[in-house]
């Protein structure tokens, strides 16, 4: 009875593994490189994951009044009203435009996070987190490298 329970959990594990594949096959298919003038280190942040240098990025001191778009495909994200200063070295948001981004939970690191991407271009932007100190509780942390500020 307890080997069956076993190979039972296994065929389980192997199942949500399976599953798992096409998810990450049609997330790549989505996404796409419209902006043909990014630079590498751009590519690698959106479309390979990557994160960009803590307090390189030139946003941090931008406080003027705007929106940010995205890098690739000129999504509005941001409105700079949500925008402030968590002292992490990336550029924070309290919230982003409705249906800006999509969601996923990314478990490299060995930690689980919320990686969000632009939902027009599937590109990766960031992790979302719950220790925002605004009223929406949340923590955008987006690399400046994929956004654009275009001042109001
Ligand atoms: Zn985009």
């Amino acid at each position: 009875m307890k080997l069956q329970k076993r190979k039972f959990i296994k065929i389980l594990g192997f199942s949500s593994l399976i599953l798992l594949f096409p998810i990450k096959a049609l997330l790549a298919a989505t996404k796409k490189i419209i902006n043909l003038n990014l630079s590498k280190e751009q590519k690698n942040i959106m479309f390979n994951d990557g994160t960009e240098r803590p307090f390189t990025s030139d946003l941090l001191k931008e406080k003027r009044k705007g929106f940010y778009h995205c890098a690739n495909c000129g999504n509005k994200l941001f409105a700079s009203t949500a925008k402030y200063d968590s002292g992490t070295g990336w550029p924070s948001f309290s919230e982003a435009l409705p249906g800006a981004f999509k969601t996923k939970i990314d478990y490299s690191f060995g930690m689980e996070r919320v990686e969000y991407h632009c939902a027009k271009c599937g590109a990766h932007h960031g992790h979302v987190f719950n220790d925002g100190p605004r009223e929406s509780g949340k923590r955008f942390c987006n690399n400046g490298l994929c956004l654009i500020f275009k001042p109001e």
